[in-house]
Formats: structure tokens, C-alpha cells, sequence
């Protein structure tokens, strides 16, 4: 059985779970939410190289 090991950004301190369906954000706190709020509320002011979560890929 594959466990799928939680991505970590390391510029934003997220978590990334791959889950069938869409990806699961966890933030450091709040409720857990999608890729897109992760651009929106952390990923799109760092920018910076290593940041997982790259809105251009
Ligand atoms: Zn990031």
C-alpha cells in the first residue's frame, strides 16, 4: 500500500496532501483548503525559488 507522504513547502510552511480529487492545503492555522487558496492567501507574495506551489506550472 502506497503512503503518499505530505508535501512541504519550504518558503511558506505548508503542508500539500495529494488526494484523490484535489490536492489538501494544511496551513500552519484555519481550516485546511485547496492549492488555489494557498496561491492566494501565502504562495502569490513570497514567490520565491523553491516555493512548491508555483502558479506558473
Ligand atoms: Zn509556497
Amino acid at each position: 500500500m502506497a503512503q503518499l507522504q505530505p508535501q512541504v513547502c519550504p518558503i511558506c510552511s505548508v503542508k500539500i496532501l495529494k488526494l484523490v480529487g484535489g490536492d489538501r492545503v494544511l496551513f500552519s492555522a484555519g481550516p485546511p483548503g485547496t492549492r488555489e487558496i494557498l496561491w492566494q492567501r501565502v504562495c502569490q507574495y513570497t514567490q520565491k525559488p523553491g516555493c512548491i506551489n508555483q502558479k506558473s506550472q
